[in-house]
């Protein structure tokens, strides 16, 4: 039912996103099935509550990884209703009435409008529907932790869903950008069309050392256990690394290039509501939307054996609308 305070969507797009893998594989434990993924959701606003200012029927709107939070705690009043102890996320999670949430693999969603973000008007919804996870973990870190200086050399770790946006508006803020990939065959792609600057791969040892300490900062968007050492030995004195990735089991924290470079390692989560309304329009802006490969919902199974393996440029979406529609 569509509260007071509630918008209906009838979903058009929802991406694919690596967490979603993680939620059905149980990889972090705590997925409560049955679970319907997704929390890159575009469309249009079907349905309206009397309280609702924010949006009318018709609109392009979009839904993220989140769609509550307790409204009152410190962090809610920063808006940063991502770092809320009550956080209500979009799928496999319960509202404080015991029902639960199921996400975007789906035709239509209610949504409290404080969670329900506006497409800007020349934002596609199907290739902007990932920016509503993929880009706003990798802006919010890069504004937090001021990774947006013009000139400065941004590292791109993993290039996937979240690193390929991640290279998109690193090139907007003016950075230099190197991506540190495991898929040498990703290379010209990189560059010719996401617009990178150079391409290192992660385990050919003669080129890694040939960028030791030259970069700035690093974004480690990488979904599986990996070595922090070479990223770390990549950064300037001074550098940061931000992990926003999020493996199974934790990383091996190699403290002595930390401690002698006086490097920093950060992490982050998504964004709040308005850093990511601030994240669509920048994006708009700059004309930044994902690569995407669309598919219809009967491909899912294989579409997740792909990005199990790495193998996607550089997003899944699914064309929701086309798929379940009679
Ligand atoms: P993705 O599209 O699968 O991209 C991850 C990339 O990591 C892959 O394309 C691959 O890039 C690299 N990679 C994978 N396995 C690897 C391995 N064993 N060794 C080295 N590199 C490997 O995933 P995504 O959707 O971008 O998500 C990435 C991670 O971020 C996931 O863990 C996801 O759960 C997490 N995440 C976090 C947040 C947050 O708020 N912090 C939000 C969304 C997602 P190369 O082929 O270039 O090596
Ligand atoms: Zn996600």
């Amino acid at each position: 039912e569509n509260g007071d305070d509630d918008v209906t969507l009838k979903i058009l797009y929802c991406g694919v996103c690596h967490s979603d893998l993680h939620t059905l594989r149980n990889d972090w434990g705590f997925s409560f099935y049955p679970v319907v993924p997704g929390h890159e959701i575009s469309g249009v606003v079907t349905k309206v509550g009397k309280n609702v200012t924010k949006f009318n029927i018709g609109d392009r709107v979009g839904v993220g990884v989140l769609v509550g939070s307790c409204k009152t705690c410190e962090c809610c009043e920063q808006d940063l209703e991502n770092y809320c102890p009550r956080i209500i996320f979009t799928y496999n999670s319960y509202n404080p009435d015991g029902t639960k949430n199921y996400g975007g693999y789906s035709d239509t969603i209610v949504v409290d409008q404080r969670y329900v973000l506006r497409f800007p008007d020349n934002l596609p919804l199907d290739a902007g529907a990932p920016l509503l996870c993929a880009g706003i973990t990798v802006y919010s870190p890069m504004k937090y932790y001021g990774m947006t200086e013009a000139g400065k050399h941004l590292g791109v770790a993993g290039l996937g869903g979240l690193g390929h946006v991640a290279v998109k508006i690193g090139k907007a803020f003016g950075l230099k950008v190197t991506v540190i990939s495991s898929s040498p065959q990703k290379e010209s792609e990189a560059i010719n069309r996401l617009g990178a600057d150079s391409f290192l791969v992660s385990n050919d040892p003669e080129k890694m050392k040939s960028a030791i300490g030259t970069m700035d900062y690093i974004i480690d968007t990488v979904s599986a256990v990996h070595p922090l050492l070479p990223l770390l030995s990549l950064l300037k004195v001074n550098g940061k690394l931000v992990t926003v990735g999020l493996p199974n089991k934790p990383l091996e924290l190699p403290v002595f290039p930390l401690v002698m470079g006086r490097k920093l390692i950060g992490g982050s989560d998504v964004g709040g509501m308005k850093e990511t309304q601030e994240m669509l329009d920048f994006c708009a802006k700059h004309n930044i939307t994902a690569d995407i490969e669309l598919i219809r919902i009967e491909e899912i199974n294989t579409a997740m054996e792909r990005l199990a393996k790495s193998d996607v440029r550089y997003r899944f979406v699914i064309d929701v609308a086309n798929s379940l529609s009679q």
